[in-house]
């Protein structure tokens, strides 16, 4: 490599490792950066080349911070799982060229970051869109009887396609999920242009109504807090339907994607 030289006329500088530290996207990180130092006045110049692999330390530095993958780990994982780019893209269901440009650096979004872990990560657990149970139809039907009750309206109307409905479970399940460890109904919810919704609930709305109710687990009392919670919060069908719109958790899932209980905690609506 041609030797730079110190602009200030202190002849050829020395390409060193740094250790540096800034703010980036709100967030301090400290990297190893490269970049030629004047023995003399230590002034820093980087190269085409280390502006490269300065922005990939920054970048991966930041995305450890928040716990995201980073190039390395995107790169590895996809090899240890016997992908080539194009099959990851195919398996996520986008451009090779955006799991290049993670892989040199650029950094995904939570939902996709979160996309990459399910294709790539074994400890991703498919709970994680359960709610920790499985799913219990009749148990959803108790629910949405509970709500009924507390509101003494029907939810559960002839041709609804629980537009509203799917809201109040939602809130529920991620409600006790955060708050037991555990959801109310082991229902799965998928982003959708209307907000959250049961994943399927085209098939599930008739077993659900068909479902009985007396042949099921009884809600425990701090369960029926919750859903008391939820229908004091959102007393009526636009409040609810409203709210979910504003959840950073939906506005983030691609559509059609399971929204994984795991992000209760960022709820902010409730
Ligand atoms: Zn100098």
């Amino acid at each position: 490599m041609k030797a730079i030289h110190c602009p200030r006329g202190h002849g050829p500088m020395e390409l060193k490792k740094l250790h540096k530290e800034k703010t980036f996207k709100g967030v301090d990180i400290s990297y190893m950066g490269e970049a030629f130092v004047c023995p003399v006045c230590d002034l820093e110049a980087g190269t085409v080349q280390t502006a490269g692999d300065v922005q990939r330390a920054i970048s991966d530095a930041y995305r450890k911070k928040v716990g995201f993958l980073t190039s390395r780990e995107i790169k590895s994982l996809r090899e240890a799982n016997g992908f080539t780019q194009q099959q990851l893209a195919d398996a996520m269901n986008v451009g090779i060229a955006s799991i290049k440009r993670w892989e040199t650096g650029m950094i995904q979004s939570r939902s996709m970051d979160h996309a990459l872990r399910i294709q790539l990560q074994d400890d991703i657990q498919p709970d994680d869109y359960t709610g920790n149970r499985e799913i219990d139809l009749a148990r959803i039907k108790l629910i949405a009887k509970t709500f009924e009750r507390i509101f003494g309206k029907r939810l559960l109307k002839a041709g609804d396609k629980f537009l509203f409905l799917a809201k109040y479970l939602w809130y529920a399940d991620m409600l006790a999920f955060r708050r037991l460890g555990k959801g109310l109904t082991g229902a799965s919810y998928a982003a959708i242009t209307y907000g959250p919704q049961l994943n399927n609930y085209r098939d599930l709305i008739k077993p659900i109504k068909d479902s009985d109710v007396n042949d099921v687990e009884p809600l425990s009392e701090e369960e029926f807090r919750i859903i008391h919670q939820v229908a004091e919060k959102f007393p009526n069908e636009e409040d609810v339907y409203n709210a979910a719109h504003r959840e950073k958790v939906w506005q983030e899932s691609p559509t059609g994607a399971l929204i994984p209980y795991s992000r209760a905690n960022e709820l902010t609506e409730i």
